[in-house]
């Protein structure tokens, strides 16, 4: 049964970047019972850097993915390529501790270079210009928070830069914002692109990778892994779980140990010069507001702009009303615009806004929780994970490989997010 024959997998875009990005190489459903070294659940940036990782060591690995490579976080991000953290670096060494910290944050903070450097080697085509990143100050403290990111990262010799009112106002085209730090080894991509080139490199690697073909069980046997999918089976010695937010209930206990948030996404049709004098050296924006709000241009000149929450309204009506007012307020000289692309996707935060790698069960692991910033967590996570796989100690990887830990506050913290989204987009809008 071809993809759009098959009532179980979605059949519209999931996002602009899908319609937008090169198509990948057909990945064929499951078919009959297969065996294999490693079973790799989920097709995103984790799971097909695993494999593309692994595929390159020699390793024979194939990609279960329920739906198509991206269908997830992957295929619908802002396509940020920064250096990985939620947390202000100066905080994680409080959470990790001294030499955990300094390695995770020294992995995190070359991550932007492992990102690039696999989209120069792949030539994956993804819209990838490499001119920065601006986190933006929403207020005077937003300003404040950023002058101590900024010192830490260049405590840590990254050349991050911090922006005035009038320099940030030259970058993004608006003076609505206190300043910025510039981080110029950052980045922007089409992450759907990123996703299908990782997953094509991949491929061409060795790996083999089954779309439409959800892992419905894991069970151990004889000292490897049966999983049971809608399709067939495979049976693998080793087992990666990629499934990050879009986690279903495949392992027990896996979904309740982050809470699930949303964030949407309101693209313009292509605007032409007149937007020329918005972000004119195609860097992305993201600022310092609780309810965090993010701006970029794609190649085409769509302007596309985003916050936390899901769509809203009959035919996503209140999110482009938010959009047109934020769109007013922001960058007047647009006037009215047309919408072309609306969409949203979730994210995975965990209580310490840091993310995890664990050891689920013997030959069993999963990196989650990448709170927002996934392209480089992602990616060199599942190049941890490849490692783990392949004989690297527990202690030189990137992250302290830890067991399961609820977060049993997480099921109250959802809908609580969600309404406070929903109150201040409405706030924002009259
Ligand atoms: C709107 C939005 C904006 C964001 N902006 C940015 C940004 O600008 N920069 C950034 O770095 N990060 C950003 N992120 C975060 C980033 O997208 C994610 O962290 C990243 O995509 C996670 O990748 P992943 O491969 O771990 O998981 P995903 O990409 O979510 O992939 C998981 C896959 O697993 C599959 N799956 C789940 N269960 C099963 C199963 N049982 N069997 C088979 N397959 C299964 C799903 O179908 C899915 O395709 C954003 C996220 C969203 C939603």
């Amino acid at each position: 049964m071809s993809q759009s024959e098959n009532p179980n997998v979605t059949q519209q875009p999931i996002s602009l970047w899908d319609m937008s990005a090169p198509v990948t190489p057909k990945a064929l459903p499951l078919e009959g019972n297969v065996t294999t070294d490693v079973a790799i659940i989920g097709g995103g940036f984790t799971g097909a850097s695993t494999a593309l990782h692994l595929a390159e060591m020699g390793v024979q690995c194939l990609i279960l993915e329920a739906e198509k490579i991206g269908f997830g976080g992957s295929g619908r991000n802002c396509g940020m390529v920064n250096p990985g953290i939620w947390l202000p670096p100066q905080e994680v060494r409080s959470v990790l501790g001294e030499q955990a910290a300094n390695r995770f944050l020294d992995v995190m903070g070359k991550a932007p270079d492992t990102v690039f450097s696999l989209i120069d080697r792949f030539k994956i085509d993804c819209e990838a210009t490499r001119n920065g990143t601006i986190h933006a100050a929403h207020s005077p403290s937003g300003f404040k928070e950023l002058t101590a990111r900024a010192a830490e990262w260049q405590r840590r010799g990254r050349n991050v830069q911090l922006l005035d009112a009038q320099q940030t106002e030259a970058k993004i085209g608006t003076s609505n914002f206190y300043g910025g730090l510039l981080d110029p080894k950052a980045g922007t991509v089409n992450p759907m692109g990123y996703a299908r080139g990782l997953a094509t490199a991949a491929i061409k690697a060795g790996a083999i990778i089954h779309s439409e073909t959800r892992a419905l069980k894991l069970t151990p046997v004889d000292g490897k892994w049966l999983v049971e999918t809608n399709r067939g089976t495979v049976t693998a010695n080793k087992v990666i779980i990629g499934g990050n937010a879009y986690n279903d209930n495949l392992w027990p206990g896996l979904k309740q140990t982050f809470t699930s948030i949303h964030f949407y996404q309101v693209a313009t049709k292509p605007l032409g010069r007149i937007a020329d004098k918005i972000l004119p050296e195609a860097q992305s924006v993201w600022d310092t507001g609780l309810v965090m709000q993010s701006i970029r241009k794609d190649q085409f000149g769509r302007l596309i702009i985003g916050s936390m929450g899901k769509l809203a309204g009959k035919n996503d009506r209140g999110s482009k009303y938010w959009a047109q007012k934020r769109i007013d307020k922001i960058f007047p000289f647009l006037g009215k615009v047309e919408f072309e692309s609306t969409w949203h996707g979730k994210i995975a935060m965990t209580p310490d806004h840091l993310p995890r790698i664990h050891h689920l069960a013997p030959g069993l692991y999963t990196a989650v929780g990448y709170n927002g910033r996934g392209i480089t967590t992602g990616t060199v996570c599942g190049q941890a994970m490849a490692q783990l796989l392949t004989g690297t100690p527990e202690e030189d990887i990137m992250l302290p490989i830890t067991g399961l830990k609820k977060d049993h506050a997480a099921f109250v913290r959802e809908p609580l997010y969600e309404a406070c989204f929903k109150a201040w987009r409405y706030y924002k809008s009259i």
